[in-house]
């Protein structure tokens, strides 16, 4: 497993600054009597010790928690040191300063004090194991503690820039994903714009009928069992019209096909320019239409029947082979009165509308019991 980044960057610095403290050490120790096991431990603790405690760390599940922990074990050993040798100034110093502003990078305010405190600790357990050592003076150590300690926080420095310079790096690209993401969510809610006026389209076009724009026999009879139903649970009448035009064979022959479509567009004008917003204005099939009128009694619905008969025979359409004039027949029935179900009501329809096609055309009959028996004309 990759050890977090803190775990490597101690490993390197720690063997870096510890061979260099084993080096000053090592001066300071040929100044007086050491023996021969003191040299052994200096070895082990600033030559080994980095390396076992890295992998301490390694083999840890959580590595940075016990890379923290290696850094108080420092601070320990290196306050026994100090008090071994005596508390050199500078060594002292230099050791206590460099294992602190380690802890402090890492834990802040309570790394100074676990930092502190440990280091006196260890300086405790040093004077307990070895007695008050007095220190001498040596100028080289010194020096060396000086450099070595300035060049341990300008590295330090140095890490902390180039830390940032990544965070910094960092936060750009992550603003420029953020940007192409809003940019990609801004794409996909167009889309979803675009799909929805698709589908409303498409709506529209599976229920409309192309010549006309009225609606086709297809919701006529989706509506019906809904309206019907809805009239049911209210108790209102709803009033189910159909009309077809009159000798509309002759008039295709007469003045031609496009005069024909000519006239049922205008048929589907007249239809919807009288048309409630409740009302339902359809192309039933060839020439003939439906209109359904729902909460609308028989006699309210036989007026406006008459009304649209009038308009529709006033109608005059152009055509190069002259002015088309034609008539309409309106056959009506009401729900509940004519039939409760959509086949009864649309055929009590039929059967009033086949009744005025009898009575001469350009006429309008209400549904009633013996049109029963009235066949098609
Ligand atoms: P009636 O008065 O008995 O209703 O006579 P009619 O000629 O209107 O009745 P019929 O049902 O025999 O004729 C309907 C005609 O409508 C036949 C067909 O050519 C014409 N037609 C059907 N659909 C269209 C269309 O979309 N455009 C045109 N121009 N004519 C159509
Ligand atoms: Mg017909
Ligand atoms: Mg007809």
């Amino acid at each position: 497993m990759k050890p977090h980044w803190i775990v490597s960057t101690h490993h390197r610095m720690r063997t870096g600054s510890f061979a260099y403290a084993f080096l000053f050490c090592g001066v300071y120790l040929q100044g007086g009597a050491y023996p021969a096991w003191v040299w052994a431990l200096l070895v082990l603790q600033f030559l080994v010790y980095p390396h076992l405690v890295y992998w301490r760390a390694l083999w840890s599940r959580d590595s940075r928690k016990t890379e923290l922990n290696n850094l108080l074990w420092d601070n320990v050993f290196l306050g026994v040191w100090c008090a071994g040798l005596g508390f050199p100034l500078w060594i002292s110093f230099t050791l206590f300063t460099a294992s602190a502003i380690n802890s402090v990078i890492s834990s802040g305010r309570h790394g100074l004090l676990g930092a502190t405190a440990t280091f006196l600790t260890g300086a405790a357990l040093g004077l307990a194991a070895c007695g008050f050592q007095s220190a001498y003076a040596s100028p080289w150590v010194d020096v060396m503690c000086v450099l070595g300690l300035s060049g341990y926080l300008i590295g330090i420095g140095l890490i902390a820039y180039r830390r940032n310079m990544m965070l910094s790096s960092v936060r750009i690209q992550l603003k420029a994903s953020e940007a192409a993401m809003s940019q990609a969510n801004d794409g996909l809610q167009r889309q979803l714009a675009e799909i929805h006026v698709l589908k409303e389209q498409l709506h529209e076009q599976a229920n409309r009928d192309p010549l006309t724009g009225l609606f086709n026999r297809r919701y006529l009879q989706a509506t019906l069992e809904r309206e019907l139903a809805r009239c049911r649970r209210n108790g209102t009448p709803l009033t189910l019209m159909m009309l077809d035009i009159d000798h509309f064979k002759s008039i295709n022959d007469r003045y031609g096909h496009v005069a024909g479509d000519e006239v049922l567009r205008r048929m589907g004008e007249v239809l919807m320019a009288g048309a409630r917003q409740e009302d339902v204005a359809c192309r039933f099939g060839g020439e003939e239409f439906v209109l359904l009128l729902p909460a609308m009694p028989t006699e309210a619905a036989f007026a406006r029947a008459e009304a649209l008969r009038s308009q529709f025979a006033a109608l005059s359409v152009p055509s190069p082979r002259g002015e088309v004039r034609t008539t309409v027949s309106i056959g009506v029935a009401t729900f509940p009165r004519n039939g409760s179900t959509m086949d009864e009501l649309t055929h009590s329809a039929d059967l009033a509308l086949y009744a005025a096609k009898r009575n001469g055309r350009n006429g309008v009959r209400a549904y009633r019991t013996d049109f029963g028996a009235v066949g098609p004309t």
